[in-house]
């Protein structure tokens, strides 16, 4: 018996010791939709447009910390994802996408020390990036 990845050594439910704690994973920090959001994204990051040669390359960020809905979350390359965890970076050289994420991220942050900031609005608006 194999699993559905191509291993040969099952553990539970079908499934080898790599998909089913990836499927754990899924289950308790994605809500069960983190390959929803690989395939809407065309399992590519939404900040840069670097695919994922394997999808575990690609880090599905949650927009809101805990909150695992479909519309909440991202995907993201490991790059764009460290840059958007940052709590100093430089904005002016980041792609447009992730400047509205890493705002969100740090509603706080000193972007106005590289960063032109014109808004009128505060910097942590949610920002309808899909339908709900
Ligand atoms: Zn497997
Ligand atoms: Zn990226
Ligand atoms: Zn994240």
């Amino acid at each position: 018996m194999y699993c559905s990845c191509g291993r040969e050594n099952i553990l539970a439910k079908g499934c080898c010791a790599a998909c089913y704690t990836l499927r754990r994973q899924d289950r308790e920090r994605f809500g069960g939709l983190r390959e929803s959001v690989l395939e809407r994204d065309g399992y590519a990051c939404r900040s840069c447009g670097a695919s994922g040669r394997d999808k575990r390359s690609i880090i599905v960020h949650h927009r809101v910390p805990g909150k695992s809905l479909l519309h909440l979350m991202i995907s993201l390359c490991p790059a764009c994802h460290a840059r958007l965890h940052r709590t100093k970076a430089v904005l002016s050289e980041m792609p447009p996408m992730l400047l509205k994420l890493w705002r969100e991220r740090h509603p706080r942050g000193h972007e106005q020390m590289a960063f032109q900031f014109t808004s009128a609005t505060p910097a942590a608006v949610p920002i309808p990036l899909f339908e709900a």
